[in-house]
């Protein structure tokens, strides 16, 4: 016997998110975590450290409920959207006997949170144009408690048909919970599926700041559902999770100006991925470049790994999906300022 046997048979079998920052590596132009590329100044203030926070800081679920146009009752507020995720899987699904469904290549974390749960996981993979497979999704459906969509995916930048999706609404009808994941939503805000809240009480849609607000530091996302799946989530969420500095930041990033500044950044941002774009059609070394609705572009090169490489000796930093079913030689491409593509695109026109 060890230390080690007295961890939980789930943990001992888990292999951990290989999260960008875990990865790591030397470099100086970051572009593997889908970070914006610049931090804005905030202002905190010290004067309420030696209080616990409010559970559910009012003004930041106010203001978030108002941008998003739902009640604040139908707000939770949570550190990242990943807790979020982890929250409706230990709500809902009983270890060792629920399973949630998940709809891959997509984001690694609905599997790990899934499986250091214990709760079990039900794969039904994108279809050839990359699309939610809704015909085998909607088949499978009675095996599952909640089914991840992702919506732009990440890391394949495709939006969720609407459609499909409020056809599965219909068919899980209250069998099963359809989670929507909109990290990504600000990069294109036409396609948000928040106004089906209204009409579907088994939709959620989770949220975050790391993206297009540029607050992956602070570690602050939502969950937008019904009332009572938000009452359900909070009974589980811990007791003080929103660090005061973090909801005094995520306040001023909600106030007008920090929409203001949001929207600039998201407009800059669009337009250097299609700048990039461009100029990747131009080059030999790409076979085929993904859909693009967030703030990064897949990419399949001629030789991924040889690409992946060449970005690392120059101090790149990108991520590597080649190792993922169907996406043989693609990397991601986070978008950053025009310096950091140009020594992106720099790189790869010296590759034949
Ligand atoms: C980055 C990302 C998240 C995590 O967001 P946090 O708020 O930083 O936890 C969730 N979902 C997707 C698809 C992401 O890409």
């Amino acid at each position: 016997m060890s230390i080690k046997d007295l961890a939980r048979r789930a943990v001992r079998a888990l292999t951990p998110y290989q999260s960008a920052r875990r990865i790591g590596g030397k470099g100086h132009v970051w572009l593997n975590a889908n970070e914006a590329p610049l931090a804005y100044p905030f202002t905190i203030s010290a004067d309420r450290l030696n209080r616990y926070p409010e559970c559910q800081p009012p003004q930041v679920v106010d203001s978030y409920a108002a941008y998003a146009g739902v009640n604040a009752d139908q707000v939770l507020v949570s550190r990242g959207a990943d807790e979020a995720i982890e929250l409706v899987i230990r709500t809902f699904c009983e270890a060792g006997q629920d399973q949630v469904m998940i709809c891959p290549p997509t984001y690694g974390m609905y599997a790990i949170s899934a499986e250091t749960c214990g709760v079990g996981i039900v794969e039904v993979p994108l279809t050839t144009r990359r699309q939610p497979d809704w015909g085998e999704i909607k088949s499978r459906l009675s095996d599952v408690k909640v089914v991840f969509l992702c919506s732009p995916n990440n890391p394949t930048g495709d939006l969720v048909g609407r459609d499909g999706l409020i056809d599965l609404l219909e068919t899980a009808d209250s069998r099963a919970l359809i989670v929507v994941d909109e990290a990504y939503i600000e990069f294109c805000p036409e396609a948000s599926v928040v106004d089906l809240l209204a009409r579907y009480p088994n939709l959620i849609v989770t949220r975050t700041l790391s993206k297009a607000f540029a607050l992956a530091g602070i570690r602050c996302g939502f969950t937008l559902a019904s009332a009572e799946i938000i009452s359900l989530l909070a009974k589980v969420i811990a007791p003080y999770p929103i660090p005061d500095p973090v909801a005094q930041i995520a306040k001023q990033a909600l106030s007008k100006d920090g929409m203001a500044l949001m929207q600039e950044r998201v407009r800059e941002l669009n337009a250097q991925k299609a700048r990039l774009k461009a100029e990747l059609k131009t080059l030999p070394c790409v076979r085929e470049i993904f859909e693009d609705k967030g703030n990064f572009v897949l990419v399949r090169f001629t030789d991924g790994a040889r690409v992946f490489a060449a970005m690392k000796e120059s101090g790149i930093i990108l991520r590597d999906f080649s190792n993922k079913p169907t996406l043989a030689d693609s990397v991601r491409i986070t978008i950053g300022y025009q310096g950091e593509m140009d020594a992106v695109l720099t790189v790869l026109r010296d590759i034949r």
